[in-house]
């Protein structure tokens, strides 16, 4: 069963105890791999805990350079590996503009979603809200197009950094 977005949506609260994300996180990801039969190994684990390092996105190579400070042998196709799977089992997104990548907080499998990038703090918050996915495939076919894959990135202000900008 999918978990529910609401049960697990961890928004990034100013004071928030972020190890509850952590944990459901990697609850939601053993859970999501056992399902698939997919196997979580050391370092993909490792990878998507440093990815939950925060709820702002991360590059691959800051992930290479994290590993590398924790004495392993790390290369970057060990790190793309990881996070190709990472991004297959539907446990991280990748945001384009930024060409970085975010834990998913209710990770189902994959799926489209909307992101909320604070443009002050740079925490991401995953936005998942069917009727946008639906309406954007909806306009696209009435343009004759079939929709592959949908990134949309938005840019603002949180609720946290609104609250210290006030
Ligand atoms: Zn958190
Ligand atoms: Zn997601
Ligand atoms: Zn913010």
């Amino acid at each position: 069963m999918p978990d529910s977005p609401a049960a697990l949506s961890p928004a990034p609260h100013a004071g928030h105890d972020h190890r509850d994300c952590v944990r459901a996180a990697l609850d939601a990801a053993e859970r999501q791999c056992g399902r698939n039969g997919a196997r979580l190994t050391a370092v993909r684990k490792r990878v998507l805990e440093l990815v939950w390092d925060s709820h702002a996105p991360v590059g691959a190579y800051a992930l290479l350079d994290a590993l590398k400070a924790e004495g392993q042998n790390a290369a970057p196709p060990t790190v793309y590996r990881a996070l190709d799977f990472l991004l297959d089992q539907g446990l991280v997104h990748r945001l384009e503009r930024l060409n970085a990548y975010v834990g998913c907080p209710h990770p189902m499998g994959p799926h489209s979603a909307q992101f909320l990038i604070c443009q002050s703090c740079g925490q991401v918050l995953e936005l998942e809200d069917p009727a946008i996915g639906a309406a954007i495939r909806a306009g696209a076919e009435r343009l004759g197009f079939l929709v592959s894959r949908q990134t949309i990135e938005v840019e603002g202000l949180c609720q946290a950094c609104r609250i210290q900008t006030a």
